[in-house]
């Protein structure tokens, strides 16, 4: 076979097994047959290795320096040039100039026999393996039997052993003995994609070379210069998402490109454009990722879900979307930690300056937190049944949640202004509510967030109707006040706090505990008592009463069942409290943007020292009040569009810009 095309090297006579893969051109091709370019554009030199440069540096210097190993290992993930580095090495070892009088150097010509036979993968003393198919002990007694013989025409036997970690137990140990002391003109080299499944017995007698991954950039500039070789007209913004879908491999990434140029440019273009790509690569483009996130941190779902179906319409899948989107949010955070990258070649254009853009409009609170939940959001797309569904759910909740204050925001405004401020919305003079400070507890920082929660139906007053001064219940109101001299004993519970003040610590969890209030008629309080409230309780109670107001009580015991006890109130209205808090758009905002976080106890400086609101001024009552207003409908997973303002920023007012 000849190959048509001047000062390309000869197509091999026989690929190398599962070395590169790629399928060989069809002979009968009526022009000079088509190399794929990962093949055509194969570094032949050290200098030519893409993104390798700490392992060509020391190459180098030990061919200069002439102490070159008899064993390498070479690790990295596919296609990122290891079996190529081997090849290189091995042209080195071998190379004798074009004179012929030439010994081993870093700078292999290309040209000599020994050059062009092993570029041709027909050297007879360059012997490659694939141990993902020759994996036995045979195999290995062969390579180690051939290291008896002298070279036939190089310097230097060189075995090149691909996927050596596949290899047998026995076969690795059967390698060893050779590797201790290896013949003076054998060269092993080893590549693999899992150095821990090689045994350190045999990696300690190797130089060990860690390919690393290829970064984009650097991809997308190799990838450049090989299409204006191949005379393509490629946007570098298709370009760049080639270099992304490549993930550090240059092999994958060349295929990609290839693929691409095949497919050429849409119709009536000359370039091939990134939407073109990004159809070819199954993804929503780049410039549609950007949208969607700026929908979502305008708080947008509408638009977000809009730019969802046009890419679902495409054939993007949403799960990738999201995992884009991601991967984007990473790319923002960057920008905004590190300036430099703005004006760096690293990123394409396009992710510098709309990257940019967002970086200064977003805080690194808001982006890390973007950034927990679509991490959450992208599992679970992978979870559900419907993943179409499951990202969509994803991205409103994003809407929802990405323009909340943080709870470190929020502790400084309450720290500054009060509980009211934070309640407060910021353009309407609004009746408050009585705010019930609820804590949240994030599972991570063990930072308690006291933020009011609006409870009850407060609607939003009119703006022609402006109150001066909306507070309701000052949640600083009810202090006990210590008790007048002659106590005033209105309520069962004032008789119970008052108890308390005659240091009578026992008789008083006994009443909070075990006394359940049937009547109370001053001075006669009947009572029903728990099994194990002390006999003499009502006898005692009496005398504190009689004693303390000059009037003589009566404590009845009867069998009415009564009120709960107080502790039992107090219990069931902490429950319901959690509840109520726990269903509140910005507790579950707050939840969901904090995986892991759970709510924390829910306290009320409005209430008393028994958990209980205050009581209304009237003597007598002895019926429960209405504890709370009704907590809002459970249905209500997100905070609706009308929804009561929650905190600084309106959700539900979209942002310019
Ligand atoms: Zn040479």
């Amino acid at each position: 076979m000849i190959d048509a095309e001047a000062g390309l090297p000869d197509p091999p006579a026989a690929d190398g097994p599962g070395l590169f893969g790629e399928a060989p051109a069809p002979p009968a091709a009526p022009k000079a047959p088509y190399r794929v370019l990962a093949r055509t554009y194969r570094p032949t030199r050290f200098d030519d290795l893409i993104g390798q440069d700490a392992t060509v540096r020391i190459l180098r210097r030990a061919f200069a320096v002439g102490r070159v190993a008899h064993a390498f290992m070479l690790t990295g993930v596919r296609g990122v040039g290891k079996t190529t580095t081997a090849r290189i090495i091995a042209r080195a070892l071998n190379c004798i100039g074009p004179d012929g009088q030439g010994g081993p150097t870093p700078d292999p010509c290309g040209v000599c026999p020994n050059c062009s036979a092993i570029l041709a993968d027909r050297h007879p003393d360059v012997l490659e393996m694939d141990a993902a198919s020759r994996t036995g002990i045979d195999d290995v007694r062969e390579i180690i039997e051939a290291t008896r013989f002298r070279p036939m025409q190089a310097r230097m036997k060189v075995f090149i052993v691909d996927e050596v970690h596949m290899l047998s137990r026995n076969a690795f140990n059967a390698l060893l003995k050779t590797l201790e002391e290896p013949p003076s003109q054998v060269t092993f080299i080893f590549a693999t994609t899992e150095l821990r499944r090689v045994p350190v017995t045999v990696l300690s007698r190797c130089q060990r070379f860690d390919l690393r991954r290829v970064g984009q950039a650097e991809l997308a500039a190799h990838f450049a210069r090989i299409a204006e070789k191949e005379a393509a007209a490629i946007d570098p913004d298709a370009l760049a998402l080639i270099a992304r879908a490549a993930d550090g491999s240059v092999r994958d990434g060349l295929s990609l490109l290839d693929q691409a140029i095949a497919q050429g440019s849409a119709e009536g273009d000359a370039v091939i454009r990134a939407e073109r790509v990004a159809d070819m690569l199954g993804l929503a483009d780049r410039g549609l990722v950007f949208d969607l996130l700026d929908a979502v941190v305008a708080g947008q779902p509408a638009a977000a879900l809009a730019i969802t179906d046009q890419a679902h319409a495409r054939g993007a899948d949403l799960g990738v979307m999201l995992a884009d989107l991601l991967e984007l949010l990473h790319t923002v955070s960057r920008l905004k930690a590190i300036p430099a990258l703005r004006t760096g070649s690293e990123l394409p254009e396009a992710e510098r300056v709309r990257g940019a853009a967002l970086a200064d409009r977003l805080s690194v609170p808001v982006l890390g937190r973007a950034w927990q939940m679509l991490l959450k959001g992208v599992a679970e797309v992978d979870a559900a049944p419907d993943r179409r569904e499951a990202a969509e759910m994803v991205l409103i909740r994003l809407c929802h949640v990405a323009d909340l204050p943080t709870p470190g925001e929020l502790v400084r405004q309450i720290g500054a202004q009060g509980p009211q401020a934070v309640v407060q919305p910021t353009h309407a003079a609004t009746p408050a509510p009585i705010p019930t400070p609820v804590a949240a507890a994030p599972a991570g920082g063990g930072m308690t967030v006291r933020q009011p929660v609006q409870t009850g139906g407060a609607l939003r007053a009119p703006e022609s109707e402006p109150e001066p001064e909306p507070v309701v219940g000052a949640p600083e109101a009810p202090a006990s006040v210590p008790a007048p001299p002659p106590p005033s004993l209105r309520s069962w519970r004032e008789v119970v706090a008052f108890v308390a003040t005659r240091r009578e610590a026992t008789l008083h969890g006994h009443l909070r505990h075990c006394a359940h209030l049937v009547r109370f008629a001053p001075p006669v309080i009947e009572l029903r008592l728990e099994p194990q409230a002390p006999r003499d309780l009502s006898q005692r109670l009496a005398a504190i009463l009689t004693d303390a107001t000059g009037t003589r009580w009566t404590i009845a015991l009867g069998r009415a069942a009564g009120e709960p006890t107080l502790a039992e109130q107090a219990g069931a209205l902490d429950a319901d409290r959690s509840r109520e808090a726990e269903a509140h758009p910005l507790v579950q905002a707050i939840l969901a943007a904090f995986p892991g976080a759970r709510l924390g106890t829910v306290s009320d400086a409005s209430l008393d020292e028994y958990g209980l609101p205050p009581e209304p001024a009237v003597a007598g009552s002895a019926s429960p009040e209405p504890l709370l207003p009704e907590p809002e409908s459970p249905d209500m997973e997100f905070a609706p569009d009308d929804s009561e303002p929650v905190g600084l920023h309106d959700l539900d007012e979209p942002r310019a810009g």
